[in-house]
Parts: structure tokens; sequence; C-alpha cells
């Protein structure tokens, strides 16, 4: 039996460390890197005091830290005082960095996040992956991965891991597609045919989406619904903080959940689902356009010239995602219901006619429908940050790598 590939924490803090000399050192060397990432320059004193452990013990963390590169000494601070200096602390801009990739329908995108949360290195192409094989795919997302792994090398940046989102459902191993169908993906195994020398893990695009809003954007409330849209509708559920992900690792399929249960026939088996719906291709259709490159782009600048036929189109769409959010929002009663993806792009015309659903379809006050500031960028930072949190919440992985 082969041990498991070693992996990233797709979901923020990994299992807790056990109630061990060993785990209570690793959880502490997590708090020193977390408050010297939320405060900027501080000194070990002060480190120690917001903490609450002696200045003593922090020393002895933080000199581990500075050795393995996470933290840097940014010299004396406040040096015009009597007695020894203490010296600044940062996180470093140097040393590990987080990967991130994602494989879409029309594009392949990397990047690589560092410790401070900075992207230091990004690389797209945009081919048609759609119905092609995924060993060329993968092979052409190497080789991004690969350049974009070169360029933050030049900085003094080495990968901590690569977190791929992908538009499909993704099993719990964290390696294996299960099924992407707007890729005609079937059980296809990352882990076998991404040749990078780096820990992998695997992600729903809209998953990463969601993590990148609840790190990234500081009014994120704890629990929230994330719906984004490329071809198809995925949704994230967030609870207190964490990733709802079901027991096979598929949850949030909103655009599977019915509309109308005698409505037109989805790939799924089911009939009338929110996609044949709110989908993009089923809102070209309604607004009389090709599906071809550049879709949102297009129905965005019609609804804008005032299109009255894509207007129309996206009212009904929204009144669709109304519709089937209704049924998410009363069952989990969520802070707020974060739109992003296509979805942001779009949100003008949809919005009106999706709140007016929700309002007169939930219990109580009606849930806020917010937008994502971080749009199509979200999946892509949520893969590379999922990285870089895996090694705040657990500096000592790093050691065990380097
Ligand atoms: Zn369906």
């Amino acid at each position: 039996m082969t041990a498991p590939p070693h992996r990233a924490h797709p979901a923020g803090p990994g299992r807790p460390s056990p109630d061990t000399q060993q785990g209570m050192r690793r959880r502490n060397l997590a708090r020193v890197m977390h408050t010297v990432r939320a405060e900027g320059r501080l000194s070990r004193a002060a480190v120690a005091s917001r903490i609450g452990l002696t200045r003593a013990a922090v020393s002895t963390l933080v000199d581990e830290l500075v050795r393995w590169g996470l933290l840097e000494e940014l010299g004396p601070e406040r040096p015009g005082r009597v007695g020894r200096p203490g010296s600044a602390l940062a996180v470093s801009s140097r040393g590990p960095a987080g990967i991130g990739a994602e494989i879409g329908v029309d594009h392949l995108a990397v990047c690589a996040v560092d410790l401070r949360g900075r992207v230091r290195s990004r690389a797209v192409r945009h081919v048609r992956d759609r119905a092609r094989a995924a060993g060329p795919v993968l092979e052409q997302l190497t080789a991004l991965v690969r350049q974009v792994v070169g360029e933050a090398e030049t900085e003094g940046l080495w990968p901590a891991g690569l977190a791929v989102a992908v538009p499909g459902l993704v099993a719990r191993d964290a390696l294996t597609v299960v099924r992407a169908p707007n890729l005609d993906w079937h059980d296809i195994d990352l882990g076998g045919l991404l040749a990078v020398d780096m820990p992998l893990t695997v992600g729903n695009e809209a998953n990463f989406g969601a993590l990148a809003e609840l790190w990234l954007d500081d009014r994120t409330p704890r629990d929230f619904l994330h719906v984004s849209a490329e071809i198809g509708i995925g949704a994230a559920v967030v609870v207190d903080g964490r990733l709802l992900r079901g027991t096979r690792g598929f949850a949030g399929e909103l655009g599977h959940v019915p509309v109308r249960p005698d409505g037109p026939a989805c790939a799924c088996g089911g009939r009338g689902c929110l996609e044949q719906y709110a989908g993009e291709e089923a809102v070209l259709r309604a607004s009389g356009l090709e599906p071809g490159e550049n879709r949102v782009g297009l129905l965005a600048d019609r609804a804008a010239q005032g299109d009255a036929r894509v207007r129309s189109a996206l009212t009904d769409a929204g009144t669709a995602l109304g519709i089937a959010l209704t049924g998410a929002v009363n069952l989990l009663d969520p802070e707020s219901v974060v739109l992003g993806g296509a979805l942001a792009e779009l949100a003008p015309w949809l919005l009106p006619s999706l709140r007016a659903e929700l309002a007169r379809r939930t219990a109580g006050p009606a849930c806020p429908v917010t937008v994502s500031a971080l749009g199509p960028q979200g999946p892509l930072l949520g893969a590379a940050h999922s990285v870089v949190r895996g090694v705040l919440d657990d500096p000592a992985v790093v050691a065990e790598r380097t």
C-alpha cells in the first residue's frame, strides 16, 4: 500500500492538531503566522502580548518560522529607544507560494500567490476545452504551471502546492473529477495526469470561488451561499466559515434544482432544472443570440444598450434563480447570497427579478443578495489562497518539505 499523497488544505484550517505537546507547538506556530499576517510589522514582544505566550516562547517559534523562510526580520524597530531594540517581523515575500489553476470551458489559468496574499505571477490561455480529451488539456495546464512556477522562482518563491479549480463534481479524494458535463469529462484522476512535483488538490470552482469571497473580502459573512456560473450554474454553501461539502463532496449543485418539474429535459436526467432557465446557453437562446466567444460580455453589452429581448431573458433568468434559491434560503437561513463568476457581470439585469422572487417566497425578512467584487477571478484566487492558507494554518508542513 502506498502512502496517500500529501495534501494542502482546501477548506482552510485542516484537521485540528492533536492535544499533544507537538500539536500545541504546531498550533502556536500557526497563531504567530496569522497574527503577523493580520497586523503587519510586529515585534516579538508585541506578538507575545497578542497571543498570550511568554516572549521567550514566542522567540523560539519565531526563530523557527524565520529559519523556514516564512517570516522575515525587517531590522531594528524604534532605534532611538533605550535598551535592546526589538526587530520588526513581517510575513516573508519570498519562500512558499500557493499555485492556483483553473480549467474553464474556454480557458486555462494559473497564478502564484505569496504568503502576503499578493499575486506574483499569472498566465492565461484561451482555448476551447469543451469536449477535448483530458490528456491534452492537462498537458497544456502542466506547461502553464511550469511557466508560472519558473517566473515565481526567479523572485525567490517556491511552490508549496497546486490547487486546481474545475467546473464539475470532484470526489472527496480531492483528486478525481467524477463528472464535468461541460467538459464532457468522467472519472478523470488529475493526480495521475498532472505531471507536477508538488502537493495537489482538485476542487469544484464554485467552492474555490466561495472561499475566495470568505478570505479576501472583509464584508463577507461567515454564513452565506455563493452562486456562480460559467456554462453551468454552481453554488457553494459556507456555514460558520467552513464549506459544506456533503457526503460525497457534491454539495451545492444548485444548477440541477428543479424550477419547473415538467420543464425541458436536462443532461443530468431530470427536467426543468435551473440551468435550463438561467444557464448561459438558455439565456443566449432566449435572447436570440448564437453561443460563441465572450458570451457573457455579449449579453452584458446588449443589455447595457437596452436590447429588450436580452433584458427580458435576463429578467426571466433572475426569476428562475430566485425560485431555485428560495429552497436553499428557506432551508439554510444564510446571512446573504453572493453572486459570483459570470453572474456578477450580469447582476444589474438579474437582481431585480431575483430579489423580488426571493422576497415573495422566503419566510421572514428577505435574504440580502450581493455581488462579488472578485467576479470571474474568484475560483483561481480561491485555489491559490487555499494553498497559502494551508501553510499559514500549519507552518510546520514547510519544514517537512524543505
Ligand atoms: Zn439537471
